[in-house]
């Protein structure tokens, strides 16, 4: 008995678009490679000779270009009629918003996509792509797409997928701004290696606990019942975390300005509340 794979035709061959043709070969897709420059396509695949062939040899057409303005410059003069274009080229979401309009207006059922993973956790259990727009398209490539990463419905608004990519992506910066400070202020006192298990565990156990904490209090409303760490007190312990970096004569740049919307909050009287009183500090409400 033979199995249909959908065949899939990916455009960009870079460390991204090369790790998912391999999971979609791997897993006996047949894959139609299209990339700018020449020599990246890998063993198995058929390479079109320019976009537009590309795009017309499948139904399915994943893009993983560098940015928006290239996913323009490659498909701009290409046949998109009939096709089904996911975009999993890191974008914004009005980005993705203007895109879906755009491909809809070139008779293309568009999906806009965000690859949560590097290209080595590709094809693994920890790797997820999001992926927003039209439904159907979804449903019918889920198994398709489910081989290289798992597949998350993100809603059919097609900004939603790029705007929950990159508000994971910021959150990253912020703890791995985190980290680095951590391991600056250490530095030549406590070996990194015996620093890190300390740290990893906290930074698991913190981020848990904290991430649903917050989303409780956001959903409620409430910054104030049974609060355990008042912006006021962090407040003051902050000044000893200024201190700190100042005697090991370490930049606090990282840090400054977490601890400075921390200063301001409880200036404008949010002291009383818990971490969560901070996220009313930063949306366009507050100012
Ligand atoms: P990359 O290695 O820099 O590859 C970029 C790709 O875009 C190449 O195929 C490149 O073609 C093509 N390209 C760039 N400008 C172009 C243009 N003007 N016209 C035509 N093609 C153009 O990047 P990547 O790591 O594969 O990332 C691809 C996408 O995945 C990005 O949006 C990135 O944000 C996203 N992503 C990456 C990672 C990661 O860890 N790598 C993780 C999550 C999401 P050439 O080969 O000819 O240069």
């Amino acid at each position: 008995m033979t199995t249909h794979k959908t065949p899939i035709t990916l455009l960009g061959l870079g460390s991204m678009g090369r790790a998912l043709a391999g999971a979609w070969l791997a897993a006996g897709h047949p894959v139609t490679v299209w990339n700018r420059s020449a020599g990246k396509a890998p063993e198995g695949a058929t390479l079109a000779a320019s976009a537009a062939e590309a795009v017309a040899a499948n139904r399915l057409v994943v893009a993983c270009l560098l940015d928006d303005a290239s996913v323009e410059a490659v498909l701009d003069r290409t046949d998109l009629s009939g096709r089904d274009l996911i975009n999993l080229t890191t974008n914004t979401p009005a980005e993705g918003r203007k895109r879906a309009e755009w491909a809809a207006g070139r008779g293309a059922r568009f999906l806009d996509g965000g690859v949560m993973a590097t290209p080595a956790m590709i094809a693994t259990p920890a790797a997820f792509i999001l992926y927003s727009g039209v439904a159907e398209v979804f449903d019918e490539h889920r198994d398709a797409l489910a081989a290289v990463a798992d597949p998350q419905f993100a809603g059919t608004d097609p900004g939603h997928a790029a705007l929950l990519d990159v508000a994971l992506l910021s959150a990253m910066s912020g703890l791995f701004g985190g980290l680095v400070h951590a391991f600056a202020l250490t530095e030549g006192e406590v070996p990194p290696r015996e620093f890190a298990p300390m740290l990893a565990g906290l930074m698991a156990a913190l981020a848990q606990a904290t991430t649903h904490g917050i989303a409780e209090r956001l959903a409620t409303g409430d910054h104030t019942t049974n609060v355990e760490s008042s912006l006021a007190m962090q407040d003051v312990a902050s000044g000893t975390l200024l201190r700190t970096a100042a005697e090991r004569g370490v930049s606090t740049e990282l840090i400054e300005p977490y601890l400075a919307l921390m200063a301001r909050r409880v200036a404008e009287g949010h002291g009383a509340e818990e971490s969560s009183g901070l996220v009313g500090g930063l949306t366009p409400a507050s100012r």
